[in-house]
């Protein structure tokens, strides 16, 4: 990617959108396997359904609601901070420390925001992991925040947007999951793919809609802000 493609592509943009996981950090491996089993775990025994069925419909909402959780909280009457608590009690020390991310980060233009369908406890602990530090970011919308409407939904898109105040022409966003991604790019935000093993959240990652995509999310930042200077 050329100084000038990048210069090109993201002059203009100043509010950077960030998706958590799997974008501001890869997946070590196993550990989205805990959080997955975790899943399973929570709908076996909500359902009291063995784990084979509980798989099933842990992908099916993942499907119809775009976050299993929304299912469960549609179907099931779940408290969502329940949920959410016990899928993220993984053990995150796995994960690489990354302060230089936060380095290149902080100097991007404009405002910083992390948009995230975990919580703020969860993206608090990995921050902290990650040797980030939150105040790099001037404002974190996690599910709560949007009313427990997930990306890809578009009130989840709506409402950050409106918070910001600003056009999505002036925006960019990070994430890992290209379906994610399609209204972002409807509306006319950069985007940026950082792609993942799993096969639902790649899936359509060589369509339009998916501007950029780069497996080193520190290089890539870091090469928009000299494109930008
Ligand atoms: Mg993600």
């Amino acid at each position: 990617m050329t100084d000038a493609a990048l210069r090109q592509a993201f002059s203009g943009v100043d509010l950077w959108i960030f998706d958590l996981d799997n974008t501001l950090y890869p997946y070590p491996p196993g550990l989205w396997s805990q959080v997955d089993m975790r899943m399973g775990d929570f709908i076996s025994t909500l359902l009291e359904v063995d784990r084979v069925e509980a798989k099933r419909v842990q992908k099916d909402y993942f499907r119809q609601y775009g976050l299993t959780m929304r299912g469960l909280m549609e179907r099931h009457g779940v408290a969502p901070e329940d949920f959410l608590g016990y899928v993220h009690d993984v053990d995150l020390s796995v994960i690489a420390p990354n302060p230089a991310l936060g380095e290149r980060i902080a100097r991007l233009p404009g405002r910083r925001v992390i948009h995230t369908n975990s919580d703020t406890a969860h993206t608090s602990r990995v921050l902290a992991q990650l040797g980030i530090a939150e105040t790099l970011f001037d404002a974190v919308y996690d599910i709560a925040a949007t009313g427990y409407q997930p990306k890809p939904g578009i009130p989840a898109y709506d409402h950050v947007l409106r918070e910001e105040g600003v056009d999505a022409g002036r925006a960019a966003m990070f994430e890992d999951s290209a379906r994610n991604l399609l209204e972002p790019h409807r509306r006319g935000m950069r985007t940026v793919l950082t792609p993942t093993s799993c096969d639902v959240a790649s899936q359509g990652s060589d369509g339009a809609h998916v501007q950029f995509i780069t497996h080193d999310i520190t290089a890539f930042v870091s090469d928009v802000v000299e494109a930008l200077k």
